[in-house]
């Protein structure tokens, strides 16, 4: 059994055949999904997913710092409505992108450090998005959860440094498709798997984005994850199976399910 951590199955991309999809999920061991919805709209779709598949798909809601200058107060009361429901069982994306935000990133900063006490107060673990920002991020979780906190890190990107720091600061590490690509820039990316160990790591497919081998080019979907969860099985000399129930194990253990 797996859980895809973390996909968009709320997008326009899956309306045409979004049960399919999800029976093919199953059929590839993929037995729960995480849907994560961007701002109170997406949440909200999320959030109906949820309850129509009920113990297959559990949502989550955030401002994602493509977002991050549309965060305000009455958007963050809409998030602590929603994340009060039972189906909300993550909170999400959050953080900070150097390479594609529109904001600047102490706007990103703030907005990051606004869920974050959210977070706190709603005891929920985080998903966070830092593309090329792990210092920043590590700086602002510090800044409001001195300890750490809890929760993804979601579409890791970076390397071994990187990897051991998310775990100092109390969270797993989430792997996309990326740990498939043949392209050398990602062998990063695979080196820092080996620093981990299945209890350090989750994984997700990030669907509709980042297709994993052999399936790239086509558009993405959580029963590909396995696709990720057998490379990391390459990468650490481990049975497929020992992969899959460690890793969702670990995250069974972060979402509470
Ligand atoms: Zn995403």
């Amino acid at each position: 059994m797996l859980i895809d951590t973390h996909c968009h199955i709320n997008f326009k991309d899956y309306e045409l055949d979004r049960e399919s999809m999800l029976q093919r999920a199953l059929d590839n061991g993929v037995e729960k999904v995480i849907c994560v919805g961007m701002l109170p709209e997406g949440g909200r779709e999320a959030l109906a997913l949820a309850r129509k598949y009920p113990g297959r798909v559990y949502a989550s809601v955030g401002a994602h710092p493509y977002d991050a200058g549309k965060l305000d107060a009455s958007t963050l009361g809409e998030f602590r409505e929603l994340l009060s429901e039972p189906e909300m069982i993550l909170f999400g994306e959050m953080g900070i992108d150097t390479v594609k935000a529109p904001d600047p990133v102490h706007v990103q900063e703030r907005a990051f450090a606004q869920q974050l006490e959210l977070a706190g107060e709603l005891d929920l673990p985080v998903c966070v998005h830092s593309r090329d920002a792990f210092k920043l991020c590590e700086r602002v979780i510090r800044g409001v959860h001195p300890q750490g906190w809890k929760g993804f890190a979601h579409c890791f990107s970076d390397g071994p440094d990187e990897a051991l720091g998310w775990v100092e600061l109390g969270f797993k590490v989430s792997f996309a498709g990326q740990v498939t690509f043949k392209n050398r820039s990602c062998d990063v990316i695979r080196e820092a798997a080996k620093v981990l160990t299945p209890e350090d790591v989750v994984v997700e497919t990030d669907s509709p984005f980042l297709t994993p081998d052999p399936h790239r080019g086509k558009r993405n979907e959580p029963g590909f994850v396995r696709h990720t969860a057998e490379k990391l099985a390459e990468i650490w000399g481990l049975s497929r199976e020992e992969v899959f129930a460690r890793t969702t194990a670990t995250a069974r253990g972060v979402l509470g399910i």
